[in-house]
């Protein structure tokens, strides 16, 4: 981040004439792709326990390599891989191999130290569109034990005349089978051809909405994609509406109640927890992450760490 950046993300965070928090995503570069980061935000760092969010795609990757995403590590989080379209393949310093498609989750708890290499299979779908998401790990949990897990079956359940499948915590009396460490929701709405009503939300959580695909209306506001909508704590629902096929993507939490420290690839909580982990990056104690055809990441320079 520039210093220019930082400065201009000093500003209130931008609230709508209903008085939502209503934030636009920053570019980023992930490998070759570019895409929308919608979290975390100067001001807010997380919702909940959820403390990154890219949004990438729909993208043609016919004829092209597609996803590389060479092995680099991560500590103190889960990753969530989601997908609306494409295929992705997993591998991990565990030894997991994983392919996913749409409808499925990839969760990665990374806990004390994992390492893991993302990319478009060798033969894949022509299309690439999803998101990829962290999950701060609460103090309590953040030295667990690295594990990996594919959840292909998950609930889905009718609100409001949207398909809501949830693929962390719980919503709508539907709970997924993935593990969680923290009171969480998260969960993808496709809209039918009825997709109007009111969706229930857990007054304890404070939440953020996003549209993946096509457009919506939320409590009153206009989405579309590269948009993040901020509903706070103390809501037991939202009124949603958006026209068939339009797909949304609901996080929430309570919050955390944590200040995490972010750098790179880590969620810790001091600069010299950053730096070991870097070291240890460095000198290879994250394992290797089997059959990957390239180098692995190279981890930035450390520089100017803050709390
Ligand atoms: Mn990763």
């Amino acid at each position: 981040m520039s210093t220019v950046d930082a400065q201009l993300e000093i500003a209130e965070t931008p609230v709508n004439s209903l008085g939502l928090e209503l934030t636009g995503a920053k570019e980023a570069r992930v490998g070759d792709m570019t895409v929308r980061r919608l979290l975390p935000l100067r001001l807010r760092r997380s919702v909940g326990a959820w403390c990154f969010v890219d949004h990438y795609g729909p993208m043609s990757v016919d004829g092209v390599a597609g996803m590389r995403v060479p092995p680099h590590p991560h500590i103190g989080l889960q990753t969530v891989t989601w997908l609306i379209s494409g295929d992705v393949l997993h591998t991990d310093s565990l030894g997991s191999e994983q392919l996913i498609r749409p409808g499925q989750l990839n969760l990665m708890t990374a806990g004390r130290g994992i390492a893991h290499a993302e990319v478009s299979p060798a033969e894949h779908d022509p299309a690439l569109h999803g998101v990829q998401l962290w999950v701060a790990l609460p103090e309590t949990a953040r030295q667990v034990e690295p594990a990996f897990a594919h959840h292909s079956e998950l609930p889905t359940v009718d609100i409001a005349g949207f398909a809501a499948t949830v693929f962390m915590g719980s919503l709508g009396g539907a709970r997924s089978p993935a593990r969680v460490y923290s009171e969480i929701v998260g969960a993808e709405l496709i809209a039918g051809q009825d997709g109007r009503g009111t969706l229930p939300l857990q007054p304890e959580h404070e939440h953020v909405i996003f549209v993946a695909l096509g457009s919506a209306k939320v409590a009153g506001t206009a989405l579309g994609p590269g948009s993040l909508l901020y509903l706070g704590t103390g809501r037991e629902r939202a009124e949603i509406a958006a026209p068939e096929g339009s797909r949304l993507i609901l996080l929430g939490g309570v919050p955390l109640g944590e200040q995490l420290l972010m750098w790179w690839n880590f969620v810790a909580r001091t600069p010299e927890e950053i730096a070991a982990a870097a070291a240890d990056w460095r000198d290879g104690r994250f394992g290797t992450v089997a059959d990957y055809d390239g180098e692995p990441m190279p981890a930035p320079p450390l520089a100017r760490l803050r709390r």
